[in-house]
């Protein structure tokens, strides 16, 4: 039977096949230790497996009244580079009119110049991942600053540490929710511990 909504494995099936989940050792920048790194863009590069992300997505999304009865005058908005692709495929799943991303200059999120108080339709942020689940909580404040609504968040992968809801009673819809492993330093990781060799990664 073909699922409408794929399973939790068969999204981590198509994460681990692109290579956009990976298990080793891996450190961030921040020194943080980890046996697994999502490196989104990978699955997002092959145009198929994007639009089957997306998709799904899209209807979890779809379920929401608020955005089901709001389209198809509703934006579609990323974070950052990472949701771009995500944003195009929900967008075009759902048919809806705006699509906006915003971008790191020099520390501060924002979307480009000229974008208008409103002009922005009611919002969805999208993303693909969720990790501590700061970068919504900016792009929140900035839908806001413009005057827009934030009516629907969703990410293909939510860690389970990240919060689950946005503005009080916004739920954050996911295709997955990583129980995600850290450690501090690597004094506490098993893997510095066996001596397994380090990556380090840049995000
Ligand atoms: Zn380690």
């Amino acid at each position: 039977m073909v699922q409408l909504i794929p399973s939790s494995d068969e999204v981590m099936g198509i994460l681990k096949r692109t290579g956009a989940f990976r298990e080793g050792h891996f450190v961030y920048p921040s020194g943080k230790h980890t046996p697994h790194y999502f490196q989104m863009p990978l699955a997002f590069r092959y145009y198929d497996t994007a639009r089957v992300l997306a998709v799904a997505l899209s209807r979890l999304l779809r379920i929401e009244k608020e955005i089901s009865s709001a389209l198809p005058k509703i934006a579609i908005i990323s974070p950052g580079p990472g949701g771009i692709p995500v944003a195009f495929g929900v967008r075009e799943a759902l048919s809806a009119e705006q699509i906006y991303w915003a971008e790191r200059e020099e520390g501060k999120r924002m979307f480009r110049q000229y974008v208008q108080k409103g002009e922005v339709n009611p919002c969805v942020i999208v993303d693909d991942i969720i990790r501590s689940g700061d970068a919504i909580q900016e792009t929140v404040r900035l839908v806001e600053e413009l005057g827009a609504k934030v009516i629907g968040c969703g990410t293909i992968v939510r860690f389970k540490s990240a919060p689950d809801q946005i503005a009080e009673d916004i739920p954050i819809k996911s295709l997955v929710e990583f129980d995600a492993k850290f450690y501090d330093t690597g004094d506490d990781c098993a893997d510095c511990k066996s001596g397994a060799p380090v990556e380090h990664v840049r995000f």
